[in-house]
């Protein structure tokens, strides 16, 4: 008799328990599905690796000893369906039971969950061993408080886990958040560390993915695929953030340049989402830069902050307010989103830029995702379900555990504050000063009305107005409303104007 384990494509950590050795009753499963290309448009980049990340790893484990199923796109007896292909495999290995790590995902969990309970076979769930957190603990820490501040989880994860804490437990440094060091435009120097990322040529593959009919948008690089795929590439890559961009990642984490897509993030968030790299190994190698002079302590708890910090809590929102977290919608924003989405084709540098690069590379960093292409979608009113949608096919990081709760709480704040304690949102002022955009722009950041006036001005103001109700009574948004009341009468009739004219023509802009 057999047991079935099945590893999703997500779960590609050879380092869980569940490899230590080799036992010739256990057949892993690993399979690609339609139901996975196909729950949401992806970006072709994402559909790619992610694929060809599961065929080295189905290679890395039978090389190790182990027995492997793996059920390709195009073999004729895939059902695309795991639960169809998972009972296919029962009957096929005579198995009797089958277990799986525990998805991330609410659909997927419940899939499995659902079809578990109609089977005779005995079904198991094991942890996936990845988290720093199980998937209530935010809940159960924030019992009783109003508003869940990200700030007090941090610090207790600071605490648990004893990162960047001196003998006596306090912070080192003596502060536990230096965000306020971390906000400075780049100035060119110093330059952008080179991609250190490996190059695949996966074109065979992609020509069978095409072959299938999935659909998808963005660039395939097929011939170049710029992604880590298995985890010694991984570990390949923390190395060379950790040495060439750490020590200036908190300096310009904020910073916005259009000739330095990267600047200086690590992008590891893919290689962390599919589990090739522990986020404490992450923390580890961080703080140990920081010990040994290598990157300073400004920079290095930045960094340590969006894994031990910001990736725990956004799972923990997430498994708290799920399922019916992604219906919310708390401004009533329902515009469509323009088809420059899926081009790039627009006037507006700024978003030209960020979009353009989505496109091309699977990937933006966090104020590209946030403060441009969020602050205009939610600035514009846009559709925060269809926003959610774009998000998580677009980006090669996107699982839903993580971007539902970024793009719908954080950036878009449908969710009516659980996350945001004020919306992101700004003029083009802001955009101005953390970049080179607004430079070579066909719009002017200094004009709020006008046919060249910048359109993040108007919508912002308008944003606020239209939005008083709702936001007018939050004490951290006082400053913007004594701004807007200093206003003449007739200023402010033009901006709204302005802004209900740009909203019926997003298309255009
Ligand atoms: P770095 O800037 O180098 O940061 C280091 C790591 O910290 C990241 O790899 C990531 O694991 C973690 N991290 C940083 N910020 C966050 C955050 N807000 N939430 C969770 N983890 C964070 N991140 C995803 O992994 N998947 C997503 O689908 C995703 N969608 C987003 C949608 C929106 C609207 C916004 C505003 C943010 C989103 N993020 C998402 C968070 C963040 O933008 C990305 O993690 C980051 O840009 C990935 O690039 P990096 O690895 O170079 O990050
Ligand atoms: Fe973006 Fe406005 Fe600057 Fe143009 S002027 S890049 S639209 S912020």
């Amino acid at each position: 008799c057999h047991t079935l384990r099945l590893v999703l494509g997500d779960q590609l950590n050879p380092g869980h328990s569940w490899f230590a050795q080799a036992d010739p009753q256990v057949v892993y499963v690993l399979m690609e599905v339609r139901q996975e290309t196909d729950y949401v448009l992806h970006h072709a980049q994402k559909i790619l690796a992610i694929f060809a990340a599961m065929r080295d790893f189905a290679r890395q484990l039978r090389d190790a000893g182990h027995r492997v199923r793996y059920v390709a796109l195009d073999d004729a007896n895939n059902r695309q369906s795991i639960p169809d292909n998972l009972a296919a495999l029962a009957a096929h290995y005579r198995a009797e039971a089958v277990q799986w790590q525990q998805p991330d995902e609410w659909r997927l969990d419940a899939q499995l969950r659902d079809w578990a309970a109609t089977q005779p076979l005995t079904c198991e769930t094991v942890n996936s061993e990845h988290f720093l957190t199980a998937r209530g603990d935010l809940a159960a820490l924030m019992q009783g408080r109003r508003q869940w501040l990200m700030e007090h989880f941090y610090r207790h994860m600071r605490r648990r886990h004893q990162v960047l804490l001196d003998a006596h437990g306090q912070p080192e440094g003596g502060q536990w958040n230096f965000d306020h060091d971390n906000r400075k435009p780049w100035p060119g120097t110093p330059p952008e560390p080179a991609d250190w990322r490996p190059q695949h040529d996966h074109s065979a593959l992609w020509a069978m993915i095409e072959r299938a009919g999935v659909a998808s948008f963005g660039a395939p690089q097929a011939a170049a695929l710029r992604w880590p795929l298995n985890r010694a590439e991984a570990l390949a890559c923390l190395d060379a953030f950790i040495t060439t961009a750490l020590p200036h990642f908190g300096d310009y984490e904020d910073a916005l340049a259009a000739q330095a897509p990267r600047l200086f993030h690590s992008l590891l968030s893919f290689v962390l989402n599919v589990k090739m790299l522990h986020p404490l190994e992450v923390l580890q190698r961080a703080e140990g830069a920081w010990r040994s002079g290598q990157a300073p302590l400004a920079a290095v708890e930045g960094f340590v902050r969006q894994i031990l910090g910001w990736r725990e809590y956004v799972r923990g929102i997430y498994w708290a307010h799920m399922p019916g977290y992604d219906a919310h919608n708390a401004l009533g924003h329902h515009q469509p989103l323009p088809h420059w989405f899926w081009s790039g084709d627009t006037r507006m540098r700024c978003l030209h830029v960020a979009i353009t690069q989505s496109l091309q590379t699977a990937h933006a960093h966090h104020i590209q995702r946030l403060m441009v292409i969020g602050n205009f979608a939610l600035l514009a009113g846009l559709a925060p379900q269809a926003l959610h949608r774009w998000y998580l096919g677009i980006y090669i990081d996107a699982f839903e555990w993580v971007e539902l709760p970024n793009t719908l709480g954080m950036s878009q704040r449908a969710d009516g504050g659980v996350i945001a304690t004020k919306p992101y949102v700004s003029s083009a002022a802001y955009l101005q000063r953390m970049g080179d955009y607004c430079r070579g722009c066909g719009y002017d950041p200094k004009q709020k009305t006008g046919a060249r006036a910048c359109p993040f001005n108007a919508l912002y103001w308008d944003f606020f107005a239209r939005h008083a109700p709702a936001l007018q009574a939050n004490p951290r948004l006082a400053l913007v409303y004594r701004q807007r009341q200093k206003m003449a009468e007739p200023q402010q009739t033009a901006l709204r104007a302005q802004a209900t004219q740009l909203r019926q023509r997003l298309e255009t802009l």
